[in-house]
């Protein structure tokens, strides 16, 4: 079995330019909201010259990746985002928002018990991006991964097995990952995630729960 991939793994890479363009938005959209994951980055960048030296990076779809490592630079920039009726306690992260079609309430939301699911369209094959809202203080559905499965905490926070994780934390999970994301009590969890593979339902009874959780 393969090991679990690493935040590091996906920080180096993404200085490498050698990720694909939806992982690059995650990267991107946990840099902009992560402090101490930026601070990881800029290490990685500055080793960059002499460990990546000589080593051909993977092309990436167009200027793609540019244009988000471009936007870190003003990341926390304020942008004005009016939404109902979700009232956002601090701006979109500028990668994400600009990924977006529109403002959060304008999407095709698809609302099943706790939570509710918008796919992003990131262009790519073999990717599913979505945004999550989990309501406070309750869980999405048991399960594992068939592949890897990466979440960026965009509002609140939750809770699994694995950690607690807070406002611009990178989760990842794979297949050796069973879990069930709690929302923290007193705020809903807004989530970007993307996963490369189907997700497994593990819980009791939830086979009515299919439709919401799609690889
Ligand atoms: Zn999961």
């Amino acid at each position: 079995m393969s090991e679990l991939l690493t935040a590091d793994d996906l920080l180096m890479a993404h200085a490498a330019g050698s990720l694909p363009e939806p992982v690059s938005l995650v990267v991107a959209t946990h840099l902009a909201l992560s402090p101490a994951g930026r601070g990881r980055y800029a290490r990685y960048e500055a080793l960059g010259g002499a460990l990546l030296e000589g080593i051909e990076p993977e092309p990436v779809a167009g200027d793609a990746l540019d244009r988000l490592l471009g936007r870190l630079d003003d990341e926390l920039e304020p942008i004005p985002e009016p939404v109902r009726p979700w009232q956002l306690t601090s701006p979109l992260p500028r990668p994400l928002r600009d990924a977006l079609p529109g403002p959060l309430d304008g999407l095709r939301w698809r609302h099943l018990g706790n939570a509710s699911e918008v796919d992003l369209d990131v262009g790519a094959q073999g990717y599913h991006c979505a945004l999550l809202r989990v309501r406070a203080g309750k869980a999405v559905p048991k399960h594992t991964h068939d592949g890897n499965e990466l979440t960026v905490v965009i509002e609140g926070a939750y809770r699994d097995a694995v950690g607690h994780y807070r406002r611009g934390d990178l989760a990842i999970a794979d297949g050796s990952v069973d879990h069930q994301p709690v929302a923290d009590e007193g705020e809903d969890c807004l989530c970007l995630t993307l996963t490369d593979a189907r997700l497994r339902l593990t819980g009791r009874f939830t086979r009515f729960l299919n439709p919401f959780i799609r690889g």
